[in-house]
């Protein structure tokens, strides 16, 4: 089984292609499944630049629909990407209730309102202490995975995308975020979009997915293809890195239940 569930589309002003484009990929690819997960709405112009508009959610119900009807024996999953941030949990809870959604990724790009992931903003890395940096991210992720906002938590360490490393060992913070999600039973997004970032590595690392593992989380697979040729991309490499740290399932979902199907 090889399903991607992070799948962006044009709504989100920063992907390309129609979204019949990427199914196209995936089938060619030999995918079982895959899931649009575009970036959701957000209240109060949170980054309104990178994302559809909260009018804009039934356009996007509409395209995952187009796309069904167009490829109706494959199955295409309605999920959509969203981000946490303190204190937008019951808007973000309201927006997405009206939709018959298979799932929910939650995902931390922002700190305060710092958009630590956007090229545009990296500097701000070099006035900050890396080791703290990376705690208030992940404690930020474990209340992500405490809001029962999600079904899965997205690119759980893209904290390194522009590679940056603490000096201090992080698998306490692995371990503690990983508790949390373990402890909501949430599923991670092993992402390969970080291969083609500047720390040029799978989110998250072997080391966080071994204490997943080891505390029995799930995982889900996605590219967070912004174009129909990122589809799949990289995933062997992916299923490497997964069968390196143990995994030998990956999870599903439909209508916000998963299931767990051998890994291939
Ligand atoms: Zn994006
Ligand atoms: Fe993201
Ligand atoms: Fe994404
Ligand atoms: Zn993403």
């Amino acid at each position: 089984m090889r399903v991607d569930y992070h799948v962006h589309t044009r709504l989100c002003k920063h992907a390309i292609g129609e979204v019949e484009d990427y199914v196209r990929r995936a089938l060619a690819l030999g995918l079982d499944e895959i899931g649009f997960s575009d970036h959701n709405p957000m209240p109060g112009g949170y980054d309104d630049a990178l994302r559809m508009g909260i009018g804009q959610l039934p356009e996007y119900a509409a395209l995952v629909a187009r796309a069904r009807a167009a490829f109706p024996k494959f199955p295409i999953r309605f999920g959509i990407e969203a981000d946490f941030h303190d204190g937008t949990e019951d808007w973000v809870r309201a927006s997405l209730a009206p939709y018959a959604l298979d799932y929910v990724i939650g995902s931390v790009h922002f700190l305060g309102t710092w958009g630590f992931d956007n090229p545009d903003h990296v500097a701000q890395f070099d006035r900050r202490d890396i080791f703290e940096l990376y705690e208030e991210y992940f404690a930020k992720l474990a209340r992500a995975a405490a809001s029962g906002l999600f079904d899965v938590i997205g690119h759980p360490d893209v904290i390194k995308k522009f590679g940056h490393r603490p000096a201090r060992d992080v698998e306490p913070l692995y371990r503690r975020v990983l508790g949390a999600i373990s402890a909501a039973g949430l599923a991670l997004d092993v992402n390969t979009s970080g291969l083609r970032k500047p720390v040029r590595e799978i989110y998250p690392t072997l080391r966080f997915l071994q204490v997943a593992r080891s505390l029995d989380v799930p995982v889900t697979l996605g590219s967070d293809a912004h174009e129909p040729g990122h589809v799949g991309e990289d995933f062997d490499r992916a299923v490497e890195l997964l069968t390196a740290a143990g995994y030998n399932r990956i999870s599903v979902f439909e209508a916000r239940r998963r299931h767990d199907l051998p890994l291939g």
